[in-house]
């Protein structure tokens, strides 16, 4: 996913041209992670923090704010549901 999209933003805007953000990306759920979007490859782009921002307030709508200061975002929903099949497998556990 990181390698498709060439490390940068995804984002492409009406007149066809694509955001050359390849700074403070995040992961973009094409199909929002609220209404069943999966976290697979395909269903996840990279954006800017600031597209994700954008079509996050498209999708949910404006004033999402937690704690004053965050707006609620799908990444952390990513990296969980990626880190939590590891912990069931027990490796090394005695
Ligand atoms: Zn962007």
């Amino acid at each position: 996913m990181w390698l498709r999209d060439g490390s940068r933003c995804a984002f492409v805007a009406r007149s066809g041209r694509r955001c050359a953000e390849r700074g403070f990306l995040e992961l973009h759920h094409v199909e929002p992670h609220a209404v069943g979007g999966e976290a697979t490859v395909d269903n996840i782009q990279l954006r800017c923090r600031a597209h994700n921002a954008y079509e996050a307030e498209l999708f949910y709508g404006p004033g999402k704010l937690v704690r004053g200061d965050a707006v609620v975002r799908e990444p952390s929903a990513v990296f969980s549901y990626v880190a939590e099949p590891r912990t069931r497998s027990g490796t090394s556990d005695p």
